[in-house]
């Protein structure tokens, strides 16, 4: 029960559990020292599934995203961008929800279970407490 006297909750989306099931970014991008380019995204790699990897190549010099920089030395920013996409590229928020919507291909279910873990909640990122306002620096 939400307490209206208690200023402090537990998280709602994780159930103050600090971590959720989710897409695992560290199973999607295993290796960061490779660069996009070199397959950093390991659900991008195939010959069906690279066509995704292939809109973020060919666009990149759009808005100037460093294809050949190993994935951690990306900005905040650019790894950000590879799961958001932009209006160049489609990201990896979008991939996922494309597999999600497709699950009924036993291929695509395959997949989607081979990135799922337990990762930090993305709403209280991993604090377990109710976001409120005011506390966001
Ligand atoms: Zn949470």
């Amino acid at each position: 029960m939400f307490s209206f006297n208690n200023p402090v909750g537990a998280c709602p989306t994780c159930e103050g559990y600090g971590k959720v099931i989710g897409i695992d970014e560290d199973l999607v991008i295993p290796n960061k020292s490779l660069s996009v380019y070199q397959d950093a995204v390991a659900c991008w790699k195939g010959e069906k599934m690279s066509e995704w990897k292939d809109e973020l190549i060919y666009s990149a010099e759009k808005f100037n995203f460093p294809i050949h920089k190993p994935f951690y030395e990306l900005t905040d920013a650019q790894r950000f961008l590879v799961w958001t996409g932009n209006k160049y590229f489609k990201g990896l928020n979008q991939f996922f929800k494309y597999l999600e919507e497709n699950s009924y291909k036993i291929q695509y279910r395959v997949m989607l279970s081979r990135y799922r873990g337990k990762t930090t909640c993305p709403e209280c990122k991993g604090s377990r407490l109710k976001k409120e306002p005011g506390m966001l620096k």
